[in-house]
């Protein structure tokens, strides 16, 4: 097979194609966007894989950073992109079930791509276009089949990571987990407590906010991969029913980890250390403490001044949109409004300082003027009281108390 014409993305690469190749050496396109070209879907990062030496490949363009030297991956910078270009490699004795024990540079393609994980990521397309299929992966994009490439118990087992990687790819893509492929993974799902918990992470984020999440955490479930990864051991029947909620693919992983966890039915001094454990980062730990009970609050109710000023804008629109998950109808213009038409945005815009309640106020500085700000920001988002500095602190001089 041949493509008839590259891709615009291919085609920007085609200067170092050609460098690469007018020095003697192969060079193809691989990976990800080589499947997702095949499949007419967008294609983010352009692979190139290369019979040059990371040395080699160096010396042959003027710009280039290194960023995975050790696994023979340079980055070569032109003035429009960069590109990943990495040294045909093989990968031998998996010692630890994570990482090879030792990379090798080899000149063959063949071995390059007989290390990739499955089929379809293991095509190659050369420079004027021929699709390299050593291992039937055009058969296998057609039927939308996920097959290892060889012996899916060894590739495994070599690599348990790809257990995970075949998961987000069933939700990704919506293909079928070929028998023995699944088998495999059934039969080792336990390896996966041998992987580090950021890259299960970056893999099981993809499978929640895959188009095809329900095929996808079916299979989580079914091969009881789930049982080895953070906080899910008991979560089968929980993730059976987020995999139950209908509605397209969820947009962001913060909206992903608020659903999950409204099915996990955690408590909500729960929900930190449950993200903690997935190494989740603290501005989304942040995020989701907050998402989680204020779309419990708005499945229930419209919203609330107070509860949409506490929550911002973003993430309150990002969770009037969960509503469709529950077969409500999300109204977000008119979250824009009502937010738009709050009396506050922030502290900032109340029309009294700390320093204003200092002055007018005769008690020594403490924890009041905090409290007092606090009381007055919410009467003013209730519109309790108007956003004027003489009533304001009016107000503050009734409720101001001196702390012990
Ligand atoms: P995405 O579109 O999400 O980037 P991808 O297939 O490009 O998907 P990458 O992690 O970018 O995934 O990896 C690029 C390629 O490297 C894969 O297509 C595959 O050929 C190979 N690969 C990646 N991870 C593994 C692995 N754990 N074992 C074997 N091959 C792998
Ligand atoms: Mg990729």
């Amino acid at each position: 097979m041949r493509l008839e014409t590259l891709p615009l993305e291919f085609q920007g690469a085609l200067p170092i194609m050609r460098t690469l190749q007018q020095a003697g050496f192969e060079a193809y396109y691989v990976g990800g966007s080589v499947r997702d070209i095949l499949l007419n879907k967008p294609i983010h990062d352009v692979d190139i894989a290369t019979s040059a030496f990371p040395a080699e490949v160096k010396s042959l363009f003027q710009r280039t950073i290194d960023v995975g030297i050790d696994h023979g991956t340079v980055m070569v910078v032109t003035r429009e992109d960069t590109y990943e270009v990495t040294t045909f490699r093989t990968e031998s004795t998996y010692q630890d079930y994570r990482r090879p024990d030792s990379v090798e540079f080899v000149r063959s393609l063949k071995e390059d791509l007989k290390r990739r994980d499955f089929t379809i990521n293991a095509l190659a397309v050369g420079i004027d276009g021929t699709v390299i299929d050593l291992f039937d992966g055009l058969v296998d994009l057609r039927n939308k089949v996920l097959r290892a490439v060889g012996n899916p118990y060894e590739r495994f087992h070599e690599d348990a990571l790809r257990m995970m990687r075949a998961l987000r790819f069933v939700s990704q893509l919506g293909f079928n987990l070929e028998n023995e492929t699944f088998e495999a993974i059934h039969e080792y799902h336990s390896l996966l407590a041998k992987i580090s918990v950021e890259r299960i992470n970056v893999e099981f984020v993809k499978l929640l906010i895959g188009s095809f999440r329900q095929a996808g955490l079916a299979s989580f479930v079914e091969s009881e991969c789930y049982e080895y990864c953070p906080g899910l051991r008991e979560a089968g029947e929980a993730l059976l029913r987020f995999a139950d909620l209908t509605g397209p693919a969820i947009p962001t992983e913060r909206q992903a980890w608020t659903l999950l966890v409204m099915e996990l039915r955690l408590a909500e001094n729960e929900i930190a250390p449950f993200l903690k454990e997935w190494k989740c980062s603290n501005q989304l730990i942040k995020d989701v403490r907050q998402m989680v009970p204020a779309l419990a609050f708005r499945k229930k109710q419209e919203w609330d001044e107070w509860t949409l000023y506490q929550l911002g804008r973003e993430l309150a629109l990002s969770t009037e949109y969960l509503l469709r998950y529950y077969g409500q109808e999300p109204n977000l213009p008119r979250v824009r409004l009502v937010y738009q038409n709050l009396p506050l945005h922030s502290l900032k815009d109340l029309a009294v300082k700390g320093s204003d309640l200092l002055q007018e106020i005769t008690l020594p500085r403490g924890p009041w003027i905090h409290e007092t700000l606090q009381h007055l920001e919410r009467a003013v988002v209730e519109r309790r009281l108007e956003n004027k500095a003489d009533a304001l602190i009016a107000a503050a001089k009734t409720f101001a108390q001196p702390n012990e």
